[in-house]
């Protein structure tokens, strides 16, 4: 006899005082012999004992165990019902059809359960019943349903469960949006159709888990849903941009909070502002605590602010090409904020980041006005004509008159920390360029660091 076979008979001698371990014992052998004798301690054992039967017989994965097992979700225990369901989602396939079976039947827990095994058993075959569980007259069941459908990810549950979006159940209706969120991509395009249609609730709801998607698809629809006739749906928008932290929808939230007075999208676009890491906001936030002294639009600028680098160097005002300068707001007596802005305009709309170093170049050739190009902002001279904030002069392509023009403007600067600082500047001449010793000299008498330099990219 082996221990199989003896373990057997124990547990036969045994029935009317079944000791857990030998349940257990029995469980470890994985020997398809043990199913039945297993039943008779699934039903009748206590707690521990039917509890740790439906353990063994998930253990040993055989289908015979599935009938006794789906009974066993209707344990009174909500110990054996769980190790019950965790038994059928190791059984898998066998246990699939029962399962479907039990969703029709008359007790809702089972129905409910039923649902929820199927879910973890993940197997595609089990969308159609669980789409059907979607109109179920039970809200639990529903919930389950939708849960479940969340878990598998199968498109073919995306309308049934954007449906549900509108299930009467408020926590049907949370759960659907999570299982949406959690199917993810597919899911942006049917919510973005979703959008355009009548029922304002609906393009509500459609917001709200494009937001909770994050998908960048989503942006430009969502930023046009800040202007949808329903106020509801516009707020949704606001909290889905801010939840999607795209610097896109950074100026289509400005224009909301510079809308005059205050409404409640005021107090939306500002918190979305606050979440979005740009700095191009910090003014129009700051504008707008001049009109109206509110918590919570300080308390997006202490965000925003809170991350600004502590260099102004960094930071460059693409319209006025200047460097950002550090100032320092006092919100109350012990509390400011530390923020940079241009030095020039003393806005931070068009302020730029990660810029390290800034060129002036002087080229006949070259087109643009300005080039930014990783770390480096280049900028035209024959395009600007008037100092503004550099740190180093390329000299590519230029007459004596051209030179003498650019050195005479930059030594009449009435930026006195510029002009200070030309000396520091370093200058890089083509080794083409042909200049009078004149101007060679004006060159080296204003700069001092005159470099050759063969290549100039940008
Ligand atoms: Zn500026």
């Amino acid at each position: 006899m082996d221990i199989v076979e003896k373990l057997i008979k124990k547990l036969q001698k045994k029935r009317g005082n079944i000791p857990s371990k030998l349940v257990e014992d029995l469980g470890n052998t994985r020997d398809p012999q043990a199913v039945e004798p297993l039943f008779y301690a699934l039903k009748e054992g206590n707690c521990k004992v039917r509890k740790e039967t439906a353990v063994a017989l998930g253990r040993i994965g055989d289908s015979r165990a599935v009938r006794p097992l789906i009974h066993a979700l209707n344990d009174w225990d909500l110990d054996v019902q769980k190790a019950a369901s965790e038994a059928l989602v190791k059984i898998g396939e066998p246990a699939i059809q029962h399962l479907i079976n039990a969703m029709k039947m008359k007790n809702w827990r089972m129905r409910k359960t039923a649902a929820r095994v199927l879910g973890e058993i993940r197997n595609t075959r089990t969308i159609e019943p669980l789409i059907n569980a979607l109109t179920d007259s039970n809200s639990y069941v529903r919930k389950a349903a939708v849960e479940a459908l969340g878990e598998i990810k199968d498109t073919r549950a995306l309308r049934p469960l954007i449906n549900a979006l509108n299930d009467g159940d408020p926590d049907v209706k949370m759960a659907s949006s999570e299982a949406i969120v959690k199917i993810g991509e597919p899911s942006v395009q049917p919510l973005i159709n979703e959008m355009k249609k009548g029922n304002w609730e609906v393009r509500k709801k459609a917001v709200e888990v494009l937001g909770n998607i994050g998908d960048a698809k989503a942006l430009e629809p969502l930023i046009n849903a800040l202007k949808d006739g329903n106020l509801h749906v516009r707020i949704a928008a606001a909290e889905a941009l801010g939840k999607m932290k795209d610097s896109k929808a950074v100026e289509p939230l400005i224009n909301v909070l510079e809308e005059p007075g205050f409404t409640i999208m005021t107090e939306k676009a500002a918190w979305a502002l606050g979440e979005i890491d740009d700095v191009r906001c910090v003014s129009p936030l700051f504008n707008k605590l001049k009109d109206l002294n509110l918590y919570f639009i300080r308390e997006s600028l202490e965000k925003i602010c809170g991350r600004m680098p502590a260099n102004g160097h960094i930071l460059f005002c693409k319209k006025c090409l200047h460097i950002g300068e550090s100032h320092k707001f006092e919100i109350t007596a012990n509390k400011s904020i530390n923020y940079i802005s241009c030095r020039n305009c003393h806005s931070t709309l068009n302020l730029i980041k990660g810029i390290e170093k800034i060129i002036l170049l002087i080229d006949n050739s070259f087109e643009e006005a300005c080039v930014q190009k990783e770390g480096t902002f280049t900028v035209n001279w024959f395009k600007k004509k008037e100092p503004f904030d550099f740190d180093e002069i390329w000299i590519k392509e230029a007459d004596d008159f051209e030179v003498e023009e650019l050195v005479m403007k930059l030594k009449n600067d009435e930026d006195n920390k510029r002009r200070k600082r030309l000396a520091s500047i370093p200058v890089y001449l083509s080794p083409f360029l042909k200049l009078p010793p004149s101007i060679r000299n004006l060159l080296k008498d204003t700069f001092k660091n005159i470099l050759a330099k063969k290549q100039f990219s940008g």
